[in-house]
């Protein structure tokens, strides 16, 4: 026997539909790449989105298409996210910042037909249209621009294909399971590899990331969604606010401190989205400025550990919550948001502050577990560390061309990351099995190193890595870059670690540089810091 309740599928139409029936007036506000702001609504974005769809019907870009972008966050690309998804195409997303080598590749494997882009990347795009062998369409993300079409050759206009459209599109019948979008990892080891996400996986990670432990989004707020939509679809944040119904403020090409700053005040967004190095610019721009933060009242941070120091500067400073979560590409991305539980409040304060350093617990639909180098599970403990594995309505099964599963074979998703548990579910991520340090045999986790190291008011930002040493192996070294105006010495830095760790955790060495070197997606790229300074205790 089955159920006797309607079917309907789970698309990502039914969330624009929602958002334009029943929030028409909701403002989207985005700030355009050339520079000003436009103010437009959910029901203009939804029947752009309509237009846009249609408009490609007439290109005859067939069902299933692959259609790539290379843009900002802004109101064209939120109308792609929606128009190609719902209109039976898959919107390929590409991380501008990845490398010329990179993109072509990844272009080429998705044998995208359309290349939407913003005006910024008109060059690239120049230099790479040789080497793309698929894209039949290439459409600037603008009105008209006979500058452009000469640069290019064959160019297509968003605006004249969307005035060309239909706003009464009917959106295709389309199975749940039909692929609504398409993102590459940014491939820091090896070659990126595409998860494609079904329009079922993106509904339900709406849903299940937007519960009241989860995002907790609703009708009431204004989201900064700083974490951009070229990167695991900006955290299902575009597909949240239309189910939500939220205000959304796009934030354009310019995400340093200052320009961050403004926009958050200007446009009283409450709720904002980013990875730790955002917030360390919003950080230095609020110290430079005097300014506080009136309306914002929480932001999401993950993509890397949020040193607890950044949770205390803003929680203490300027009465904000930074809300640590952990996610990757491969989990659409949502995995754990940290919210406390009712018990904690009965906690001393200090500890239920620490209780919020640890990158949260499992939201509903996902299913974590730490596994030993045997596979064998490991006790939820908060001690035991191991191999941190997924599984769950959002999780890749295969990577995209792969014909081949990406799971083990009892069904789980194995992150790459080395973590603990505790009782309640809240995990800590210990390292990336590639990056911790292995110390005569010990392992020394380079995120609690970094912590301490970014706490150190005389430090702007740090990365531990392992250096060889011919009697231990490895051992932890730090590369730092100074605050401003800071001179803090090598020996100041490393005595301000006894005590916090155990002493033959103590780094080795401190190195200051200028900057460190960052991945497309805002990480330190560690391999470069191991290849340039990995020796310096073997010599
Ligand atoms: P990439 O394409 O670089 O793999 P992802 O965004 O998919 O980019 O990265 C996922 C990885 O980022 C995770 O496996 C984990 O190592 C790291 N990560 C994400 N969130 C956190 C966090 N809150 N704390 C520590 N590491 C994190």
């Amino acid at each position: 026997m089955r159920g006797q309740m309607m079917y309907q599928a789970l698309t990502t139409g039914s969330l624009i539909d929602h958002a334009a029936r029943y929030h028409a007036g909701t403002e989207i506000v985005s700030v355009a790449t050339k520079g000003g702001v436009e103010r437009t609504c959910w029901a203009d974005i939804s029947a752009n989105a309509r237009r846009l769809a249609s408009a490609l019907d007439h290109l005859d870009v067939p069902a299933g298409a692959r259609c790539g972008t290379i843009a900002w966050n802004n109101r064209r690309h939120l109308e792609i996210y929606f128009g190609v998804g719902a209109g039976g195409r898959v919107t390929h997303t590409i991380n501008p910042r990845l490398s010329p080598e990179h993109l072509i590749y990844i272009i080429n494997d998705a044998a995208d037909e359309v290349l939407f882009f913003d005006h910024t990347f008109l060059p690239s795009i120049h230099q790479l249209q040789p080497h793309l062998k698929t894209v039949k369409h290439f459409v600037l993300m603008d009105p008209r621009d006979e500058e452009a079409l000469s640069t290019l050759g064959s160019l297509k206009f968003f605006d004249e294909l969307v005035a060309h459209g239909d706003a009464q599109h009917a959106w295709p019948e389309l199975d749940e399971t039909t692929p609504a979008a398409l993102c590459y990892t940014s491939g820091t080891t090896g070659k990126p590899k595409g998860v494609l996400n079904s329009h079922r996986s993106l509904v339900l990670h709406a849903l299940g990331g937007n519960q009241p432990d989860g995002t907790c989004i609703s009708a009431r707020d204004s989201l900064l969604p700083v974490v951009p939509m070229f990167h695991v679809n900006a955290w299902g944040i575009p597909f949240i606010a239309a189910m939500a119904g939220a205000r959304l403020v796009l934030p354009g090409p310019n995400l340093d401190g200052d320009s961050l700053l403004k926009l958050l005040t200007e446009e009283k967004v409450n709720v904002a989205f980013g990875v730790p190095t955002i917030w360390m610019g919003l950080m230095a721009a609020l110290k430079s400025s005097g300014a506080q933060l009136p309306d914002l009242e929480r932001s999401f941070v993950g993509g890397t550990a949020l040193p607890p120091s950044m949770i205390n500067t803003f929680r203490d400073d300027y009465g904000v919550e930074l809300i640590h979560a952990w996610g990757m590409t491969e989990t659409t991305p949502i995995g754990t948001i940290n919210m406390p539980l009712r018990k904690h409040s009965e906690l001393p304060l200090e500890q239920q502050r620490e209780i919020r350093h640890a990158q949260g617990r499992p939201i509903f639909g996902v299913e974590l577990r730490v596994v030993d180098a045997e596979g064998n599970t490991l006790p939820n403990d908060g001690e035991s560390q191991g191999s941190l594995q997924v599984r769950g309505h959002w999780v890749v099964e295969c990577y995209y061309g792969s014909k081949e599963h990406a799971l083990t074979d009892d069904g789980w998703f194995d992150t790459g990351d080395i973590a603990t548990l505790d009782e309640n579910g809240y995990l800590v991520i210990r390292d990336r099995a590639k990056d911790i340090i292995k110390s005569g045999g010990e392992w020394i986790s380079t995120v609690d190193l970094e912590n301490i190291a970014i706490a150190h008011p005389g430090i702007a930002n740090a990365a531990a890595i392992a250096a060889r040493h011919p009697r231990w192996d490895e051992r932890p070294i730090l590369l730092c870059v100074r605050a401003q105006g800071s001179s803090v010495e090598e020996s100041e830095l490393l005595a301000n670690y006894e005590g916090k760790v155990a002493k033959w955790q103590i780094p080795d060495r401190a190195v200051f540089v200028d900057t460190l070197p960052m991945s497309a997606t805002g990480k330190v790229l560690k391999n470069r810091l191991r290849d340039e300074y990995g020796q310096i205790l073997a010599e």
